[in-house]
């Protein structure tokens, strides 16, 4: 039985308030524990979105109240919420700035939207771009011009991966993010696990090319932080005509990761620095004392969303023969994971910026 510290995942989309058929806090955090996560970041393109201090409270006391692992929830920043974001800083994850359309109405297109953000958000909490190619290579410029921290969202492709190195070799403050279904699929895997229902396939940022999936193999060096942006939606909605974008994650991070490890292409201590040391230093976060988790690593089974806690149903993991099983977690001292069984209740999950 291998023993590792409980994971950490910066980019999980609840789902609560508002939409609560594809998920809500109770089941995403018994999705995160059944993962080996014991601490998430929420999202705050809900509905209504995360943006001030009234939807702030509706989103934590929804968290308080039905939450089983740690968390804490992300402010979006909207085009005349940059004061009142920045006073509520310490209360949350950090400031979440969409520079890219994405499932939800948080996008900001203008430039001069993003400036007082930038100018007002407290530099020692990082703010979080969801910014693709040439957006990125703004959100950098931005960066480097008010000298504060970046976290770039779920990078996907050769282009990106190559411009953090560079700004990172430069000095800047630039953090990043990789997705498991960004390292492990690419497009041309679409049709073999969304068959007939092409919306299976969709995501922000889309799957890439097996040039770019490589690209970021290569520059593992470079990435921050493994996230899974699990993004939840019913099996019904992706096969509807407008299918919205998004793959959950929670469940498939760690069987994805630990079979890497078996192979040879990543590195236990790489695993532990990107699930659990990096996001910890990048985000704040405290120590999670008596928490750990405990994983068979030598258990070999296939993925089935039918097994998962994870409300949406589904996976594109789907028949992925894995190596590596999540055993038990323990959080705060408490058993709150034993062999496929919840054991702590809605509620005992606490937030970390409280
Ligand atoms: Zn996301």
């Amino acid at each position: 039985m291998l023993k590792l510290p409980g994971l950490i995942d910066p980019h999980v989309h609840v789902r609560e308030p508002g939409q609560t058929h594809k998920e809500d806090w109770d089941t995403a955090t018994q999705a995160a524990l059944a993962g080996g996560v014991t601490l998430i970041l929420a999202m705050p393109n809900t509905q209504p979105p995360i943006f001030d201090a009234q939807t702030l409270e509706l989103a934590l006391q929804a968290a308080q109240a039905k939450a089983r692992c740690d968390y804490a929830q992300f402010l979006g920043a909207g085009p005349q919420n940059a004061t009142t974001a920045a006073a509520l800083a310490r209360r949350a994850a950090g400031l979440k700035m969409y520079l890219d359309s994405t499932f939800g109405e948080l996008r900001l297109d203008r430039m001069d939207l993003w400036q007082p953000h930038f100018e007002h958000y407290p530099k020692p909490y990082p703010i979080v771009v969801h910014a693709e190619s040439r957006s990125m290579a703004a959100a950098i410029l931005f960066s480097a011009l008010y000298d504060r921290p970046v976290h770039i969202a779920h990078v996907s492709r050769e282009e990106e991966i190559l411009l953090i190195k560079a700004a990172k070799q430069r000095g800047l403050k630039v953090t990043c993010e990789v997705c498991p279904h960004h390292l492990f699929l690419s497009a041309e895997d679409i049709p073999i696990f969304a068959g007939n229902h092409p919306g299976r396939g969709e995501v922000r940022p889309r799957l890439a090319t097996r040039r770019d999936v490589h690209a970021l193999w290569q520059h593992l060096d470079v990435v921050d932080c493994f996230a899974t942006d699990h993004a939840p939606h019913t099996l019904a909605e992706k096969d509807s005509p407008s299918p919205p974008p998004g793959f959950p994650g929670l469940e498939t991070l760690l069987p994805l990761l630990l079979t890497a490890v078996s192979e040879g292409r990543l590195t236990l201590h790489d695993l532990i620095q990107k699930c659990v040391t990096n996001p910890r230093r990048i985000f704040s976060l405290p120590e999670q004392p008596e928490t750990w988790i405990e994983v068979d690593e030598q258990v070999v089974y296939e993925i089935r969303a039918r097994n998962h806690f994870s409300r949406c149903n589904w996976t594109p993991f789907e028949g992925w023969k894995v190596k590596g099983r999540v055993r038990r977690v323990v959080l705060r001292g408490r058993l709150a994971f034993d062999d496929g069984q919840i054991l702590v209740e809605p509620g005992y999950g606490q937030n970390v910026r409280h």
